[in-house]
Order: structure tokens, then sequence, then C-alpha cells
């Protein structure tokens, strides 16, 4: 069996966004809310969001998550958020001016734990300036939690950087008031290089979001608020577009590949191994498979196992955002259950071109480790 990396991304070939690369051409347009970031915009609303609400592309989801925070924080120090996710989601409260206060997870889903969040709630009242969570790996979130949070005035900025595609099946977050932040970073499911959507179902909180993404300029271009430059090139935009065209082939393979996984998980008795997967709520478009490793040894034991097998795999998030340097000061819940499953999380390899027998090969190394 040949080496099999850990992901191998495959983005749309060059012929299929040519005839876009022509219009930039022709209409000498090439940034700035052009015609072909426009068209890109709004078939994501039409196609995955009905219509409702409204998005805004920005240049990746670290900006996104940013200036959605910047708009929506209320009074206060911290971002409640799990530490259990991409060093991505403190780093921009961190620009936000807000602190970082990490909430552990669900020992099933993998997401934020809503009693330990509550109780961080309770206990920091008005010091609360905005909640953050992940959808973890692309499991969806209980949303009508996170609307009761917005009715009681805490607002919310969902970091679903890797879940566009997997609301695919769902509508939960349709019309969502506070703010979802998706990546199209060229490892995601909707991969285009960099870039990434703002959703929100306040169309004015969007509105605001571009102003500030075009260095808070106002119609008149006088600076109004905070800004910065964080749009995307009509290039990116037609990379997106030829992506929206075949985006349904795409995850249609990342869906059977999980199902290969699934196959193969159950016909080698993983989990009678003491293996366990993750217990998404909605459907996922895997960026890749996560997995815990039995509790009998930590995950780098089994990284080096799979290693001399020939499989490259990942383990995100391990170690958790409060154990980077650059986060460790910040306050904190108990993190027991983050830190069981940061010691035991493995991330398997998919990419959309990946073949059967490799998905058995990966797994019967995992039943025979
Ligand atoms: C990938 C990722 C990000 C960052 O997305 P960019 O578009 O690369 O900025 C943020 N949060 C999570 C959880 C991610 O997986």
């Amino acid at each position: 069996m040949h080496y099999i990396p850990f992901l191998k991304p495959k983005l749309v070939p060059k012929e299929s966004y040519q005839h876009y690369l022509e219009r930039i051409d022709a209409s000498r347009i090439y940034t700035n809310n052009g015609p072909l970031n426009r068209a890109f915009e709004e078939r994501i609303l039409l196609e995955y969001f009905n219509n409702e609400g409204a998005v805004v592309t920005v240049s990746n989801a670290t900006i996104g998550l940013m200036l959605a925070t910047a708009q929506l924080r209320r009074r206060g120090k911290y971002a409640l958020m799990p530490s259990f996710t991409f060093p991505a989601t403190p780093l921009s409260s961190l620009w936000c001016g807000l602190e970082p206060y990490y909430i552990d997870i669900d020992p099933d889903h993998w997401c934020m734990d809503e009693k330990r969040l509550e109780e961080a709630i309770q206990m920091l009242g008005e010091e609360v300036a905005v909640v953050v969570p992940y959808a973890t790996f692309g499991a969806s979130l209980n949303f009508a939690y996170y609307e009761s949070l917005l009715q009681r005035g805490i607002p919310v900025v969902i970091d679903g950087a890797s879940s566009f595609g997997s609301a695919l099946a769902q509508q939960d977050e349709r019309g969502f008031q506070g703010a979802i932040v998706y990546s199209f970073h060229a490892t995601k499911s909707f991969g285009i290089g960099e870039g990434a959507i703002v959703y929100s179902g306040d169309q004015e909180l969007i509105q605001s979001i571009r102003r500030s993404a075009n260095f808070g300029f106002n119609e008149q271009r006088e600076s109004k608020q905070l800004g910065l430059n964080g749009k995307i090139s009509e290039y990116t935009a037609a990379i997106g577009l030829a992506t929206l065209d075949v985006f349904h082939e795409k995850i249609a393979k990342r869906e059977q590949i999980g199902e290969w996984y699934e196959e193969a998980w159950r016909r080698h008795k993983l989990s009678d191994l003491g293996w366990r997967v993750q217990q998404a709520k909605g459907k996922v478009a895997y960026q890749f498979y996560p997995v815990l490793c039995r509790t009998d040894r930590d995950n780098k034991y089994y990284v080096n196992k799979l290693d001399a097998s020939g499989i490259q795999v990942r383990t995100y998030f391990s170690p958790p955002c409060h154990l980077h340097q650059m986060f460790e000061l910040h306050p904190r819940g108990l993190l027991n259950i983050t830190e069981d499953i940061s010691n035991r999380i493995i991330s398997l390899p998919i990419w959309e071109d990946m073949e059967q027998e490799q998905i058995e090969h990966i797994v019967r190394c995992l039943a025979n480790a």
C-alpha cells in the first residue's frame, strides 16, 4: 500500500473558471465587491440559506470572526469559547481586545458543554462580552440554546469554519440573528484557496460587517466605523463560483468516504476495542475523520504506529488552545473532558479521490494497533 497523506486538497481545475477570468479581463474590475463577488454571495444565499438573511465574503474566517465579534460584542471583557478549537478562535477575540475564557466540551459531540457555559455566564454576568461556540468538525449546534442567549442580550458569534456543506441537510441556522463564519480555506470541504463568508439572519449586521471589511467606509467613502481591508478579489470569487457548480459532487464524495469509514469501523469492531467516534448532531461534510483512540495509551503512540504503516494523520486539536503558550494564562473553567479528548484525538485522512481499499487499510491498522 502506498503512503496515504492526511489531506490532498483538490480545488476546481482552471478550465472550470476560465470563462469567469475572461469576464474579469473584459470588465477590468478586479475587486471591491465586483460583479463576480456579488454573484457568488447571491448564489450562496439562495442555494444554501433559501434567501433568508444575508452573507458577506471576507478574506478568511479569522478576519470574519474578528469583524463579527467587533460588531456584535457588548461591553464586558470575556469571550466565552471552547479550548478545543483552532487558535484562530481565541486569536480573533484577542484582536478585539477581549480575553478568552475557556469552557469544557461535551464528551459525546465535542462542542461546548452548555451546562458549563451557563454556569460561567451566571458567574461572570455583565463581564461576558460575547460567546463564541465552535461547531466542532462540522457538527451542528443546539441553535435553540444560542437563540435564547441572544434573547437574553448575550451576543453569539459561531465559529463554523469547518461547517460549510455540513449545513446542507439542516435548516437550523437559517435566520440565526447572531453571526456564523464559514472558512473556504483550501483544506476545508468548500476549499477555494483563501476566503470565507459571514452569515446572519440580520441583514443590517452583514451590511455593517461589509463596511468594516472595506475600511469602515460609508457610501461617500467616509470612514465611519473601525475597519480594515477584509475583501476577496474577483479571482477568488471566480474560483468560488466554479466550486459552487460542483460542490454537490464534492460533498457526495466526502460522504461516501465517511460511509466507508463507518462500514469498516463496524466490520473491525473498533467500538468494542475501545475506539470512539464523534456523536455529531446533523449531517457532516467531513474535512477529515476524527476518532478517539482507546484509553490505554495516548494518541502519540497510535500516530507513530500509523506513520510506520505509511498513514499520515494529525491530532486536531492537541494540544487544546489553553495549553498553547499564547493562551495559557487565560481564565477557564474545569477542562477535564477537553484534556481527555485532546489526548485521545486522531484526525484520519480524507481527500476526495480516496479509494475504499485505503480506508480499509487505515481502519485495519487501527484494529491491529
Ligand atoms: C480553519 C479554521 C479557522 C480559520 O479559518 P481561516 O479561513 O483559515 O482563517 C478558524 N477556526 C476553525 C475552527 C478552523 O478549523
